[in-house]
């Protein structure tokens, strides 16, 4: 599931493909956009902040993008194109010179903005491990702010900590011991904020440990609690509760984490 260390991994594979390369195609397939045209300028560079991916351009321009549940980015080498029934699901496509060619598949998001605007986008989101101006203390404080909060829906607001997806707080919260509904004021935050950026930080930079949270890549085996609702605790056997629809169902195992 896309979160922040997959937009964070994205924005590495558009850099190497796209920064400091000119565009002889920038097309933009959304009705606002639509008659929008990029050719002949320059990347000049990916951002990140949470889910939240921005691509800036020669000329003061930001495109500002997001996968949600279905986006995703392909990047072809020169004489290369998407198959045809991905096709119609292209929303951005971004040629340069050199043939390489990015295209945003399904992306539910794609505005193009002034580069000076970029606050309006991503400007109420929190701190982000995984940018170097990530704020631990900031984060905490935020949290904390409401006491009263459910602990799980406090760490997943992207106004608090920007990030961190339904997998990993789901993820952080059996690690911790701490069951997720259990309000903020009663969890060691700092210690469980701690323990989220670390983890964001490893699976974004580590490809092997991308979102395996148990250290066991073995399918089935790669999460403590996310997707395996009825089956037992990896850790104390006890049946995984599930709770909720997809995407942002509750998983917790009622022995590991108490409800009080
Ligand atoms: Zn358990």
């Amino acid at each position: 599931m896309p979160e922040g260390d997959s937009v964070f991994r994205l924005a590495i594979r558009l850099r190497a493909a796209l920064d400091g390369r000119e565009l002889v195609a920038g097309e933009l397939r959304v009705p606002r956009h639509g008659a929008a045209d990029l050719a002949g300028r320059s990347v000049l560079g990916h951002e990140t902040h949470g889910k939240h991916l921005l691509q800036r351009f020669s000329g003061g321009l930001t495109l500002h993008t997001r996968l949600r549940l279905d986006g995703s980015w392909t990047v072809t080498r020169a004489g290369r194109v998407l198959p045809r029934r991905v096709q119609p699901e292209v929303r951005v496509r971004l040629a340069t010179t050199t043939g390489t060619t990015a295209w945003g598949v399904s992306l539910p998001i794609v505005q193009l903005i002034e580069s000076r605007d970029e606050s309006s986008v991503v400007g109420f989101l929190g701190p982000d491990p995984l940018r170097s101006d990530w704020d631990e203390e900031e984060a905490v404080r935020r949290i904390a702010a409401a006491p009263g909060r459910a602990v799980l829906e406090a760490v997943r607001d992207q106004r608090n900590l920007a990030g961190l997806g339904n997998l990993w707080v789901n993820e952080v919260c059996f690690l911790r011991g701490v069951h997720p509904d259990r309000p903020v004021e009663e969890v060691d935050v700092p210690r469980l904020v701690r323990l989220a950026a670390r983890m964001l930080q490893h699976s974004a930079t580590h490809p092997e440990a991308y979102q395996i949270t148990t250290g066991d890549r073995r399918r089935g085996s790669s999460h403590w609690v996310v997707g395996r609702a009825g089956r037992a605790c990896l850790r104390c056997g006890t049946t995984v509760v599930g709770r909720g629809a997809h995407p942002g169902r509750t998983y917790w195992c009622p022995r590991c984490q108490p409800a009080a």
